[in-house]
């Protein structure tokens, strides 16, 4: 041992995961599957074997609300990109459709804008089985498959709910309505589930659950040749100026079509003012009903701040329960939050000092661009409410993908924005450009212009 360093000097045996220790995972959604596929190929470098169970109360291969983990679904190009380089090459069983574009809908008019490197493709899945009445029993879950992958390297999947932790000298025990088993670690991958964070609050008990908002998830289901006809591989993205809604988008998936509504507390009649806005009606057939081809909605919480102190001796949060991106993306900082807490349990041990040192500061990242995202999100919300910026924008956009040219400025800021693809820090510096400022205050008095002469030849 080396004695000048305190760290080694200081360290609890205890305190670190070796052959033979145990992991309990609560919650077998992204986070936790993530977490358990790291974790395993880590000890493996260590030339250690360790135990991981996952815990998870839903049955992802149930249609409708009992297996799903109430998500719009999309997986962004840098994700794809980042799993694949993990060895998780999403099959094509997962994938309900490669999204090749977005088509973006605003009182101004439609445009399209294409994928920015053109070899990058986003998928589109569904988190559980699928909506209601689902029957398509060759496609599989995105949840389902990550757990299967688990599986397949030597983690044990428990079909049970937690309903309780207890802290002992020897470690935490995890209850179940069956059973109680102890484990040297217990990871904290429950969503933004409040029963589960009042028992994780008992061991932890500094943690600050993360703060949330409603959002609004609706299936409609039109068909394979009307989904073909109508959206294609496009994402249809809806920047209108409506109250409390930051982003409406329309996603193609298989027989359905998914609508997601983010934003401040949505509520029925939000939802309403959407569905009746004519950007929202020219996307379907005009002789169908959509709400009479909706099986299954929902009005999930979603993250809007982040918990603090999601970690404590043998225990640590991860996912949604601890940091997320804002509005976007969730499965790609799920990644992010999860390789980390496996790093940090694996190398360097399973203390509340760890995890602080080896840890924290994947969260942090996260919560600083965070803190840009809302500015962003901020200023999307006054561009939303103004008619002369939106059509700046809109002219630039049209323009730019008319051409063949690398510098699409304002078209990459929006499919970032859309995606979640980019670090939020990374848009803001691509929007404050000299050129993107140049070009959307030259397109937003040209359509001032442009307004006031067609207004004067009438
Ligand atoms: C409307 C909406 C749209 C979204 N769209 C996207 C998108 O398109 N792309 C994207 O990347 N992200 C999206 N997100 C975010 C994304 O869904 C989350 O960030 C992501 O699911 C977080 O993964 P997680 O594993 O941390 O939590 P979850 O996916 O919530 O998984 C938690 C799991 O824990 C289980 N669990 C909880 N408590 C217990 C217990 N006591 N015992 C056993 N099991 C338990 C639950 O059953 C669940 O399976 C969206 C979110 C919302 C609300």
């Amino acid at each position: 041992m080396d004695n000048n360093n305190p760290i080694e000097v200081t360290k609890d045996k205890s305190l670190i995961i070796e052959n033979g220790s145990k992991i309990a995972v609560i919650g077998g959604g992204p986070s936790g599957s993530f977490f358990a596929y790291f974790a395993l190929d880590f000890a493996e470098r260590m030339g250690i074997e360790i135990q991981i169970d996952i815990y998870e109360a839903k049955n992802f291969h149930v249609a409708g609300p009992a297996g799903c983990n109430h998500c719009g679904g999309i997986v962004s190009e840098s994700l794809v990109q980042a799993l694949s380089a993990e060895g998780i090459v999403l099959p094509s069983n997962v994938i309900r459709r490669g999204i090749k574009s977005y088509t973006m809908h605003m009182e101004q008019g439609t445009t399209v804008i294409e994928t920015p490197l053109r070899e990058q493709r986003i998928a589109s899945m569904f988190r559980g089985f699928g909506p209601l009445g689902a029957d398509d029993v060759d496609s599989v879950s995105f949840d389902n498959y990550l757990l299967q992958l688990c599986e397949k390297k030597g983690v044990s999947l428990i079909y049970e709910k937690v309903i309780d932790l207890e802290r002992t000298e020897v470690g935490i025990d995890v209850q179940t309505k069956t059973n109680s088993v102890s484990y040297d670690l217990v990871i904290g991958s429950v969503g933004l589930n409040p029963r589960s964070f009042s028992f994780f609050k008992k061991i932890t008990p500094a943690f600050i659950p993360p703060e949330t908002t409603k959002t609004y998830i609706c299936e409609f289901k039109l068909g394979h040749e009307l989904i073909n006809q109508y959206f294609g591989n496009s994402m249809h993205v809806f920047l209108l100026n409506l109250k409390n809604i930051k982003f409406g988008a329309l996603i193609p998936k298989g027989h359905y079509v998914t609508l997601v509504l983010l934003g401040n507390q949505i509520d029925k009649e939000i939802v309403d003012s959407f569905l009746n806005s004519d950007a929202v009606k020219k996307c379907f057939p005009k002789e169908i009903d959509i709400r009479e081809i909706s099986p299954c909605q929902c009005f999930p919480s979603i993250n809007v701040k982040n918990a603090r102190y999601a970690f404590s001796d043998r225990v640590v949060l991860i996912g949604d329960s601890a940091s997320s991106k804002l509005y976007k993306n969730g499965i790609g900082a799920a990644y992010i939050t999860a390789k980390a807490a496996a790093k940090a349990a694996i190398f360097n041990g399973v203390s509340e000092s760890d995890f602080q040192k080896y840890y924290q500061p994947a969260c942090t990242r996260l919560n600083r661009d965070n803190s840009i995202g809302k500015l962003i999100f901020m200023v999307t919300t006054i561009i939303q409410k103004s008619a002369v910026l939106k059509r700046g924008i809109f002219s630039m956009v049209v323009k730019e993908q008319q051409k063949e040219t690398d510098k699409r400025r304002m078209s990459s800021v929006l499919w970032d924005t859309f995606t979640g693809s980019a670090p939020y820090t990374d848009i803001l510096m691509r929007v404050l450009h000299p050129a993107t400022l140049i070009s959307l205050i030259t397109n937003t008095i040209k359509g001032i212009f442009n307004l006031n002469n067609s207004k004067n030849d009438k």
